[in-house]
């Protein structure tokens, strides 16, 4: 052993450890999602995933500000619809859904950021994230119609556009209808690098999905890092504000090789799966759960993560600010 060297003189009490932290977890880094579902009254609790509901639209803007008072600052939002057709036409209506959430969230937390999850398939009769045609979404058609979401969403005073359908060329396309319509102040936030995960099983749960079929054709091969790589490069090079990795915990390669190549801000979506995963071992007291998921958030900052969408957001801002514990 080198004499010199003991990694344990940095490790002898909390003030030297936290003083040599090397990274950090705050409310700041935390976005939380948030369900509205048409046509309901009362929350409807999420059976896979303990703690999260559907909000009837009239108790959407408590949620924000409780949000907003818990010291949580970014909300993203999802619409679960009743008025489904072929294209997700309700997206681009001015009195649709995606566009009342987006008023009433303004309304209630002017300060809070009002990010819009924009895709589709929350939206169309049959589940999948754009316009299909011979049995697969097309490209080309759906980005018209996202061009059409996204400009709905800035008139209704959106802070920021997340593109969710991995469509090939969506953020240039978006870009275009924003900067075209005045809206050339309004970020892009892509989920850049999206795989076909098998952890967003409860999230069909959540948004009440009787989706059937496959996102192969366009969400990643959970198989492929070079490409994961190059899908947010990609984005980037088309305008992107922000990227993003989603799912998060069994792709922290991906998270540390786009932070390795691009300058942007990284977000990383910790999605259903992961959540049901921890409150299902929590529940069954194998685990802890406020040290497991403040680990695993901390793992995202480490390898690269700027924020994190987080459906433990509420829940990390209560452990983190401890005097607003109770
Ligand atoms: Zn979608």
């Amino acid at each position: 052993m080198n004499q010199a060297i003991r990694f344990r003189r940095r490790r002898r009490s909390a003030a030297i450890r936290d003083l040599v932290r090397e990274t950090q977890l705050t409310t700041d880094d935390l976005i939380l999602p948030i369900f509205v579902q048409e046509g309901i009254s009362e929350p409807v609790t999420i059976e896979s995933m303990p703690g999260v509901v559907r909000y009837p639209e009239d108790q959407l803007a408590q949620a924000v500000q409780n949000a907003w008072q818990l010291g949580i600052k970014a909300v993203l939002l999802f619409g679960v619809s009743e008025n489904k057709d072929d294209t997700g036409s309700d997206t681009w209506r001015e009195d649709g859904l995606l566009a009342r959430m987006i008023r009433t969230a303004k309304a209630a937390a002017p300060d809070m950021l009002v990010i819009s999850d924009n895709c589709f398939c929350e939206y169309t009769s049959h589940g999948h994230c754009g316009v299909v045609c011979d049995h697969d979404v097309d490209n080309d058609k759906t980005l018209k119609n996202l061009q059409k979401q996204v400009v709905n969403c800035a008139r209704a005073g959106v802070d920021m556009i997340a593109p969710s359908g991995m469509m090939d060329g969506m953020i240039a396309a978006i870009r275009d209808a924003l900067d075209s319509s005045g809206y050339s102040h309004i970020p892009v936030m892509s989920y850049s690098t999206k795989f076909a995960s098998a952890f967003y099983g409860p999230f069909r749960d959540a948004v009440d999905s009787t989706f059937k079929g496959s996102r192969n054709t366009y969400q990643m091969d959970p198989a492929n890092g070079r490409e994961a790589l190059a899908e947010s490069l990609e984005d980037e090079a088309q305008g992107a504000d922000l990227l993003m990795v989603k799912p998060g915990t069994a792709y922290l390669d991906v998270i540390a090789d786009i932070r390795a190549n691009s300058a942007l801000p990284l977000a990383v979506y910790h999605v259903s799966g992961e959540y049901a995963m921890i409150k299902a071992a929590a529940s069954a007291g194998v685990i802890d759960e406020q040290a497991i998921v403040l680990e695993t958030m901390l793992a995202f900052k480490r390898a690269g993560a700027d924020l994190i969408i987080t459906y433990y957001a509420t829940d990390l801002a209560h452990w983190l600010t401890p005097s607003q514990a109770d």
